[in-house]
């Protein structure tokens, strides 16, 4: 996933006319290859992260052990690291901005929030960008997962794959719609099928009790036992309040622009570095 390949000749890597001091805001896929670039051509880079480099992709990588993502993740900060780029550890708001010639926000997508009820009585509720290894290791089955995009179906076969009864429930006829990449399409459901996950289509859920999920299917309201449940209904752009209020940012890159795939943040970023 490195976008310079085959891009060499397309979209050179010129030194800007007149470097800037250019915050980055967010440590994430898009802001790590934004501030590799950036350097590049010659500007002073500040980093801000609210947590450790690596955003989602690193979060991804650790919960769904998945080594392309630990790989690029570790890829995106030794090259990080070894440039000079500042990279400071905080949550960034307007006073860690001021100074800057240019902001670069990568702020990240933020889970979309679940418009069903949660009884007081509920079974426990996790938010599948809140799953760490440990808490996922430790979940109590059996598991619904509510959604089946990308990440609720991955957690579905890694949950099924590792012996835990799991169901993953969908509102709509298809899984992995949301972002409508073609090679999901395509290749996905056979590996899906494989896994033996079983994922429930045209389930819209409404609630979740101490009994588990209900949902209504063909009109008629069903409850899917459960010990615990997973919210992976989905994610929106995470763009901070003042970023839209106070100092509005120069350039906004990956998933803080659009919903999209770490591929999708990592282009965004290395176009609107080459440009800047
Ligand atoms: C569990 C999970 C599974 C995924 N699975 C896949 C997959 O299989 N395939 C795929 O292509 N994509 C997947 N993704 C999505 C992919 O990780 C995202 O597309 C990509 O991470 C978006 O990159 P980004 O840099 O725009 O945002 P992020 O990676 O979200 O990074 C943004 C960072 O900015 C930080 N931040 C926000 N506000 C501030 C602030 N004010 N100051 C400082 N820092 C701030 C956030 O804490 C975050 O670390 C998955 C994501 C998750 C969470």
């Amino acid at each position: 996933m490195n976008p310079h390949v085959g891009n060499e000749y397309t979209f050179p890597v010129t030194i800007a006319a007149a470097p800037k001091r250019v915050a980055v805001v967010g440590g994430g896929a898009a802001g790590m290859r934004a501030a590799i670039d950036l350097t590049d051509r010659g500007h002073h880079v500040t980093v801000f992260s609210a947590g450790p480099l690596g955003g989602g992709l690193r979060r991804a990588g650790e919960v769904l052990e998945d080594p392309n993502f630990q790989e690029l993740s570790a890829h995106l900060q030794h090259e990080v690291g070894r440039r000079a780029v500042d990279v400071k550890q905080v949550t960034a708001g307007p006073e860690e901005l001021e100074g800057y010639d240019s902001v670069f926000l990568a702020s990240g997508l933020a889970p979309r929030p679940f418009t069903g009820r949660v009884a007081d009585d509920a079974v426990p509720v996790v938010v599948a960008d809140d799953l760490t290894p440990e808490t996922l290791a430790g979940l109590e089955g059996p598991v619904v997962v509510v959604g089946a995009g990308l990440i609720g179906v991955r957690l579905g076969m890694l949950l099924t794959d590792r012996g835990v009864a799991t169901t993953v429930l969908e509102r709509g006829g298809r899984i992995m719609s949301d972002d409508d990449v073609i090679y999901d399409q395509l290749f996905f459901p056979e590996i899906v099928a494989e896994s033996g996950v079983d994922i429930r289509q045209g389930h819209d859920v409404s609630a979740v009790t101490a009994e588990g999920v209900r949902a209504v299917v063909d009109g008629v309201e069903t409850t899917v036992p459960a010990a615990t449940v997973i919210l992976a209904v989905g994610h929106e752009p995470d763009v901070p309040e003042w970023a839209a209020s106070t100092r509005v940012p120069d350039v906004v890159i990956g998933g803080a622009r659009k919903r999209g795939r770490a591929f999708d943040a990592i282009h965004d970023a290395f176009y609107s570095a080459l440009t800047h």
